[in-house]
């Protein structure tokens, strides 16, 4: 039997733009994820090269994460897929995600034909908002655990990888082969979600590797948000809470309520100011198949886990301006997570020059991203064209992560049979892949961290 190959078409040698051809024997091409390249220019702009791989049979997604799931609108709108398969938690965040990342892609043309800036006249979005919601309908939802015929030949099995609602790793068979893609790989322990299922025995693993040089640290998020909510109702004004719509913004919420029923923290007014936010949060309560056991235990006795008592949803803009003349002590949770965008960004114009207001950053804050600027102690910040003063105590936490460490990498790695027979790395700066390929190989593997572009036979 002739063998298939694997083409590395992204997130080699970076984090974004997650985009693995499987060409079989036979000639059937699949893609797993259709990722966004995302950051630097010359990244970005592999968005608009011409796709040369060919019309695909299928493509597959590991979860609704833009960086793995962006690019399809633009396949389809070309004519260039056959079908999409994903789990029904993806098909559902990607409802809502990719017609998002249309309106995003809409703005940024729309934007580029006022200033000018633009190499073509008129700037055209990479896909429009409309374009993004036929790709979404279009996806085709699976259950996890059940082996799935994708084209002729070839079988895929979602496994839950604990990462975000609907997130899977992949169980993929095609000419004799196993390959296991393991898309983001969540944590064990997670508040929200269900933990990783075990791998299996595999001839290759496409492993990511957002995390392969370092360790999460060991404080727990919930010691830290309480003690940010605590020093906030001291200092007396507003705590403004940057979050990610998707995920981060659930997790707090379902640690803030917990807070509140262990009487760590009074119950206090809480604004969650996101149209995403509060369109997301309900579909973590509708898919028992993804939730941790504390949530199905909640949800069991009628307990409501994303809803502490004085939580209000804001949906509409005029809503959100009022809200701006709040004044004492609240709460108020909105995106974007790294301050690059978002409702968050009036918050911060209104309360950072005031020092009764904290703000509390959650997770990983990108180099160049004002939540970064924030942390390195900037004394005034640009926001929506205006120099902000900034006087606010500014807090962390970092306790949140989605990705695995590389220890807990090595927890899962360990319940698989027997050791993968190829290991791919991806997903990873340099720094990271290389730490991870040293490690790995020092057991006996045979591993790698291919290039852009490269191409592999799996004989
Ligand atoms: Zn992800």
């Amino acid at each position: 039997m002739r063998s298939p190959t694997l083409t590395f078409l992204g997130a080699a040698q970076t984090v974004t733009g997650s985009r693995h051809l499987l060409t079989t024997a036979s000639g059937k091409r699949i893609l797993i994820d259709a990722g966004l390249f995302q950051g630097r220019k010359e990244l970005r702009e592999r968005n608009w090269a011409p796709w040369t791989a060919g019309k695909l049979d299928a493509v597959i997604l590991t979860h609704a994460h833009i960086d793995h799931s962006g690019f399809l609108p633009r396949l389809y709108a070309q004519g260039l897929v056959g079908r999409a398969l994903c789990t029904e938690g993806t098909r559902e965040l990607s409802g809502l995600l990719l017609p998002d990342s249309g309106y995003l892609q809409e703005e940024d043309a729309r934007i580029a034909n006022r200033r000018g800036y633009s190499k073509h006249h008129p700037a055209l979005p990479l896909y429009t908002a409309a374009e993004a919601e036929t790709a979404a309908r279009r996806l085709e939802a699976f259950p996890y655990d059940v082996p799935t015929a994708v084209v002729e030949g070839v079988q895929v099995t979602f496994r839950k990888a604990g990462h975000i609602l609907g997130s899977a790793f992949l169980d993929l068979r095609a000419d004799g082969k196993r390959i296991l893609f393991s898309g983001d790989l969540g944590r064990y322990g997670s508040p929200l979600l269900a933990d990783p299922q075990d791998p299996v025995a595999a001839d290759a693993l496409l492993l990511e590797c957002t995390y392969g040089d370092r360790q999460h640290p060991p404080e727990g998020a919930a010691e830290q948000l309480a003690s940010a909510i605590l020093g906030a109702i001291g200092r007396g004004g507003p705590l403004l809470i940057p979050a990610f719509a998707v995920g981060r913004t659930q997790e707090i919420l379902f640690l803030w309520r917990r807070l509140e029923h262990e009487g760590r923290i009074p119950k206090v007014p809480l604004f969650v100011d996101s149209p995403m936010a509060t369109d997301v949060t309900p579909l973590y309560l509708k898919h028992p198949e993804d939730q941790s056991a504390e949530v199905r235990a909640l949800l069991a006795q009628h307990v409501r886990p994303l809803h502490p008592s004085r939580l209000a949803f804001v949906r509409g803009g005029s809503e959100s301006a009022k809200l701006l003349e709040r004044q004492g002590f609240f709460a108020v949770i909105a995106a974007s997570g790294m301050v690059t965008g978002g409702r968050i960004l009036a918050h911060l114009e209104q309360h950072l020059p005031s020092p009764e207001t904290t703000v509390l950053l959650v997770g990983y804050q990108a180099e160049e991203t004002r939540g970064r600027r924030l942390l390195e102690g900037a004394r005034e910040l640009k926001l929506r064209g205006t120099l902000v003063p900034v006087r606010a105590h500014i807090a962390q936490m970092t306790g949140f992560s989605a990705h695995a460490d590389w220890e807990e990498e090595e927890r899962w790695l360990a319940r698989a049979p027997s050791p993968p027979g190829r290991v791919f790395l991806v997903h990873g700066e340099p720094p990271s892949l290389e730490a991870q390929r040293a490690r790995l190989a020092a057991k006996g593997w045979r591993v790698e961290a291919p290039q852009h572009g490269t191409e592999v036979e799996l004989a």
